[in-house]
């Protein structure tokens, strides 16, 4: 079997992964019209250079830029709804059958929803979405850098409300320069205290101190990390509190987190004994798959099918959903393909 084969079968978990990043073209162009949103584009060959990225982006902060016409469709229940469920079927039909899917509930009530109707409505289509696919998982909501502490705090007060219902996680995302972390400890020391696991995108667009306060803050799973590497001290601080590193090679290769592709970490910090995992962030506007993703950390990145099966099973262990799910996918997992003559 070739590797793009073998990808595409393996079955994969999936951490670092938002919904906004990932509508699918054709929908964003059945909402706008429903929904009366204005277009730069009216066919979705014109409208595709709107919503995906192209290599030569520049930063990450011209990459955010490709989230605005999916959010600006994303303004009503059913649309939250079809999204979601949308992106249920893509992930199974990518093999993924473990997900963690991120959005920002700010960015969808300019039309009226309130944060509650909002995490109602993904939900809803998570729900729809499991039951049709079979996927396992859950929501994580994430809370912006660029916005005021205190909203953050309130959006988090919010998201505790569905800690039994799906929400798994609290998330902090947006361009990270002049945005430390620190600045909504608030918001991240109550989503703790209301059950839910932190995650914090740290060291992308800026350096290893933000890494070194998303841990301080509490966060498990960092999302990017590629700068971490600037100071040995916050590798090693990660290494000995266990936190894990969910990246994302395409799009850290769009944002300039890292100059070439082939520059990137993720070998470096596995063979570190870091615990790394491989993910999308963005299906759409970086025009990927989970399975192209492993396909390049192979043949780009030059890890072995075995490497990247640990950090496959690795994405399963850190991830947020309940424990005993996740166990024993990891036994259904283990079954299936370490029985099957996978090569190396
Ligand atoms: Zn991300």
């Amino acid at each position: 079997m070739d590797d793009a084969a073998y990808f595409a079968a393996l079955p994969k978990a999936e951490l670092h992964l938002h919904l906004d990043g990932s509508v699918r073209p054709g929908t964003v162009l059945e909402l706008a019209r429903q929904e009366g949103v204005p277009l730069p584009a009216d066919d979705l060959e014109h409208l595709r250079p709107h919503l995906e990225a192209p290599d030569d982006c520049a930063s990450l902060r011209e990459y955010i830029t490709f989230f605005e016409l999916p959010i600006a469709v994303m303004q009503s229940v059913p649309a939250l709804e079809r999204v979601t469920f949308e992106l249920c079927q893509d992930l199974s039909d990518d093999g993924v059958r473990y997900a963690e899917i991120r959005y920002a509930p700010w960015l969808h009530v300019d039309r009226g929803l309130s944060l509650t109707d909002v995490i109602r409505a993904t939900l809803a289509g998570w729900r729809a979405g499991k039951e049709a696919t079979g996927m396992a998982g859950g929501l994580i909501i994430t809370a912006l850098r660029d916005m005021p502490p205190e909203q953050n705090l309130s959006l988090a007060q919010v998201a505790g409300r569905f800690a039994a219902e799906g929400v798994v996680g609290f998330d902090l995302a947006g361009d990270e320069a002049g945005h430390p972390p620190i600045l909504h400890e608030d918001a991240f020391r109550l989503a703790r205290s209301l059950g839910l696991n932190i995650t914090i995108h740290a060291g992308e667009g800026a350096g290893a101190e933000s890494v070194r306060q998303a841990i301080a803050m509490g966060a498990r799973l960092i999302e990017h990390g590629v700068r971490a590497r600037e100071d040995p001290e916050v590798a090693a601080m990660a290494n000995d509190e266990g936190v894990q590193f969910d990246m994302a090679p395409t799009n850290n290769f769009q944002t300039k987190a890292v100059r070439r592709l082939q520059d990137h970490p993720l070998p470096r910090y596995f063979k570190q004994g870091l615990k790394v995992t491989i993910s999308t962030d963005s299906r759409t506007v970086s025009r990927t798959t989970l399975a192209d993703e492993y396909l390049k950390v192979a043949h780009v990145l030059g890890c072995t099918r075995q490497e990247i099966w640990v950090m496959n099973l690795q994405a399963l262990d850190g991830g947020f959903g309940e424990p005993a799910v996740r166990a024993k996918l990891r036994d259904q997992w283990v079954g299936e393909v370490e029985a099957a003559p996978a090569g190396s």
